[in-house]
Formats: structure tokens, sequence, C-alpha cells
């Protein structure tokens, strides 16, 4: 949580001597908290006042990364309990468990499937995040194998055995892996092997207590780059459990807990536990299911939630084709709200007439919203045919406007020099209206 100028000021000598370039020590302090002024101005804050203050300016929950270095994945780092209070900054990470105890062709099979699937919603392309292996086998040798044989992607590793872990991690030069194991038993050896090894460290415990209690003591050794993992035996006690560590850690700046969660689904209940940590309150989601429809459900709810609810999901404006349209082909033109172009697109599709389909630049914004806020007018229609050369594309100079914005026809026309014909209201009316209308106006 940010300190205002008056908490800060508390911390400093309260001298005025100027040395910093501020009249007063006041001034300072207001500076520093509207991040005007660094700390180090100050020479005579004392070493108690400077760690105070520094640790206050630190951000609630920490940002992390791991995985396969120069693209790795960023979780933790939010800094409110609900989207609409400003944005969440990170999606939780989606990772498949896959068991070590799997014959050799069967778990090099699932790796390859895994890594190549693929997942588009909205024009945005998905892939699973990271495998989580597990140590089933019990054998430090067949896990490094495992980690050797998946260590094209970013891995978590789970074993009770740090040996195991360690021989793993041996194979995984290029990334900073998830470790799953340290409790509050053992969790001086994980510390100083996540240290030596550059791993993140889950702390594990049977609740939210034993979890910060441990995470307290990982602290206390110097280690930052910790994760969080308190049993959950069902849905009840996985959304309290890290509802309340969100709370703590974000309401109440409560260091212990200021880290991402990891939560596991698994089981019969592996969707239901898996779309509950998305929505609350988890860093990391691990599940079994290895189905792609499953996947993409999750996917989506969880594109759902950590999207920028003040920025419209919007595509790139310019002239895509649809199907494979030539000079004869309609030109229709529309907004580049992604929810427009994908209701457009599909049914110029269903229609089965190739079209050119130009997307003006309207700020993310819907055909009658854009109108509306002069985003979608006679001039960025005009200026789109001409910047994307849709002229040179086609024989003819007809252009399709949606039927909301009818009113637009005559402006257009004047602004462009083409022969505007009015659309449909409705995307869905589109293929009927190719079909028959733009047949008899372009024949
Ligand atoms: Fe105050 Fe430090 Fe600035 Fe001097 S240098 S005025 S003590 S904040």
């Amino acid at each position: 949580m940010a300190l205002t100028g008056l908490q800060i000021y508390k911390f400093l000598p309260k001298t005025n001597c100027k040395k910093c370039g501020s009249p007063t020590c006041l001034a300072f302090a207001m500076a520093l908290a509207q991040k005007k002024a660094s700390l180090d101005k100050c020479p005579d804050i004392s070493a108690e006042g400077k760690s105070a203050l520094e640790s206050a300016s630190q951000p609630p929950m920490a940002t992390l990364k791991f995985g396969i270095k120069d693209r790795e994945i960023e979780i933790g780092g939010e800094t409110v309990m609900f989207r609409h209070e400003k944005t969440f900054f990170h999606p939780p990470a989606l990772v498949i468990l896959l068991s070590d105890s799997l014959p050799e062709e069967e778990f090099k099979s699932k790796v390859e499937n895994i890594k190549k699937m693929e997942f588009e919603r909205v024009g945005m392309l998905f892939k699973i995040d990271a495998l989580a292996l597990k140590n089933d086998s019990g054998s430090p040798d067949t896990f490094a194998s495992c980690a050797k044989m998946a260590c094209e992607m970013p891995l978590v590793l789970i074993s009770e055995n740090l040996e195991a872990v360690k021989k793993a991690k041996e194979c995984l030069p290029n990334q900073r892996p998830v470790i799953i194991g340290a409790s509050a038993n053992n969790f001086e050896a994980w510390t100083k092997t996540a240290q030596d090894a550059d791993c993140i460290l889950a702390v594990k415990g049977k609740d939210l207590a034993e979890v910060a209690e441990t995470s307290q003591k990982v602290q206390s050794l110097g280690f930052r780059n910790i994760m969080l993992l308190p049993e959950v035996g069902n849905i009840r006690e996985a959304l309290h459990a890290f509802t309340s560590s969100w709370r703590l850690c974000l309401k109440k700046n409560f260091r212990p807990l200021g880290y991402p969660l990891i939560g596991i689904a698994g089981g019969s209940a592996d969707m239901a536990m898996a779309s509950n940590f998305i929505c609350k309150y988890a860093g990391m989601v691990i599940v079994e299911t290895e189905k792609y429809d499953d996947l993409l459900a999750l996917i989506t709810l969880r594109l759902n939630i950590y999207t920028d609810p003040q920025k419209p999901l919007m595509m790139e404006p310019k002239l895509y084709e649809v199907g494979r349209p030539d000079e004869n082909s309609p030109v229709i033109v529309t907004t580049n709200f992604s929810l427009t172009f994908y209701t457009v697109q599909p049914e110029i599709e269903n229609s089965k007439i190739p079209a050119w389909l130009v997307i003006t630049d309207s700020e993310g914004q819907s055909v009658l919203t854009a109108w509306a806020a002069d985003k979608f007018n006679a001039e960025v229609i005009a200026r789109a045919l001409q910047e994307y050369g849709v002229a040179e594309k086609v024989g003819h100079k007809k252009l399709i406007i949606p039927g909301y914005v009818a009113v637009l026809k005559v402006m257009v026309e004047e602004e462009s020099g083409w022969e505007v014909l009015v659309g449909p209201k409705e995307a869905s009316a589109l293929p009927k209206y190719l079909k028959e209308s733009w047949k008899q106006l372009s024949g």
C-alpha cells in the first residue's frame, strides 16, 4: 500500500536542512509520496527509517517470474481484490499435471501434445503455460529423466524428496522452475536449494496460518521468491483460504502472505475447483485434465476475468480477407471492437461469398457506440479505404456500411467517392443480404 506524505514524514530527520533539494522535510515527504523524488537524496535519514520506508514502499504482493529464460511467465503483483477497482495484471498460469510414473513413450507423447495445444479466443492465441511434474515414482533418476524430456516447457517440480528436485533442476539449466515440497519441517534445506539453484519456492502447509508462519521464516532467511500452497479439501475451503490470503496481503499489508498462491485441482471436481481458483485468487492453477475442451473453457474464463475492463478487446485496424475475395467481391466496413469483428466475420463465411472486410480504428468500440462518440464517421471510413488501398483490390466502388449507421450514407459517399450500400443492422442478416441484395446490386 502506498504511504501518504505524512506517513513518510514521520521517518524523516525533520531538520529542514534542504540537502535533498526540497525546502523542508515535509515537502520532501510529499515529493516522495508522489514518486517525484528518491529516498537517497536525503543523506541524514537513519538506517531504521530507510529500512522502514523501503519495506513500506514495496508492493503488497510480489511479482514473480518463472520458466524459460528470456520468456519467463509473470505471476502475482496484484493490487486490488476486485477487477473493477482497477484491473488485475497477471492471469494465473495454467499448468497440467503429469506423473513421472507414466511409461516413457506415453509421457513423451503427452508432453508433445500439450506443447502443440493452441487456443484461439477473440484474435488471441494461448498455449498451456507449464507442466507440473510429480515424482510419483519416488525415483530421483526417473524424475530427472522426465524433467529432461519436458525441459522445453516451463516446469513445476513436485516431490517430497529434495534430492530428486536437485537432480531434476540440474537438467533444466535454461529455466527457473517452481519447486513444491517445502513445509514447516524442512524449509531451511529447501530454501537453500531454491537460493542456490535459482528456483521459485512453493511453501505448503496444512492451512493458511501454517503457510504464513513458514513463509515468514523463509523470508527471514533472506529469500523472497516464494509461492504459497495451503492445503484445501474442497471448494469452500479453497475459497475461504485464498480470499483470506489476498485480504490479509492487500488490505493489511501482511508480508508473509504477500506472494502468489498455487491452487491444485484434480479428481472428479477438477474443473469446478480449477474454475474457482481462476476466479479467486490463484497465481497458478494446476489441473489434471488434458482435454482440449476443458482447457479452452478454463482459458476463456481466465480471459474474461483478467482482461482490463477499461480497455475493450480490439482488432488491429486493417483490411481483412474473408475467404478468397477478388476484384468482384463485396467490401464491408465496420469497427475494430473484437466482438463486432467475430460476429461479422463468421456471418460472411456463412454466406459463402468471399469479401473484403474493412476494420476501422474506432478505439475498440462497437458500431453504435463508436458512431455516437464520433469514432466511426465518414472521415474515419474514407481514410481507412484510402490507407488500406481498397480501391486497388476491387473493380468496383461499392461499400456496404452497417444498417445501424445508415445516416452516414451521404457523408461517406461525399468524403470517399464510393457508392454506399446500407447493409443489415444485425450481422446475422448478412448471409441473406449478400446472397440476395449484393448479387442484385453488384450485377
Ligand atoms: Fe529533511 Fe533530509 Fe531533506 Fe534535510 S535532506 S530537508 S533532513 S529530508
